[in-house]
């Protein structure tokens, strides 16, 4: 064995949290600092977002409440999805689409979800740079969904009461079968 060949600094990969962790349910802290820590973070989130098999990951389901959230709708196929979205706020929105969704705080649950067809996003990079971005379809999907996150909803709040219930009622049986 040698040391040569020894990774320096493996990424480091973060569990994500399930319901009903209350870090889920709170609001993320803005981020003011933008330094190599928070790039480091920003690497770890895709690496731990990717072994996850998810598309999108906000930092409070890794369990650090900050106003961060990672991106890639056609996981690693196109570098171009690889969008980072620091403190961003949705600031204007049109229409209407009803498609399934899944959370990886959520595991096995899918429901669809009524969200704006057309969303336009004001946020900052890593490094504090403001840019805006426009998304439909999945994109727009996936940056509302991720976005509810940093203000601690999750996409089964949007659900009717009756459907709420189901759900949480299969996350009980689950728990209760050690599946969750
Ligand atoms: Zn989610």
């Amino acid at each position: 064995m040698t040391t040569k060949k020894m990774a320096k600094n493996p990424v480091k990969i973060h569990e994500v949290v399930k319901y009903p962790d209350p870090v889920l349910a709170k609001r993320g802290e803005e981020v003011t600092v933008f330094d190599a820590a928070l790039k480091t973070l920003v690497n770890e989130m895709f690496e731990s977002m990717y072994i996850a098999q998810g598309i999108g990951l906000a930092a409070p389901q890794i369990n650090i409440s900050k106003r961060i959230t990672v991106i890639d709708v056609s996981f690693k196929k196109n570098p171009k999805d690889k969008i980072v979205l620091i403190n961003p706020e949705i600031v204007d929105r049109t229409g209407k689409q009803l498609e399934e969704e899944g959370c990886l705080s959520l595991p096995d649950i899918r429901e669809k979800v009524s969200r704006a067809e057309w969303v336009k996003v004001r946020a900052q990079d890593a490094d504090g740079k403001t840019f805006e971005i426009e998304g439909t379809e999945l994109l727009g999907r996936c940056m509302q969904h991720e976005i509810d996150h940093l203000n601690g909803v999750l996409f089964i709040d949007h659900l009717s009461r009756l459907k709420r219930e189901l759900v949480l009622r299969k996350i009980k049986k689950m728990q209760k079968n050690g599946e969750w």
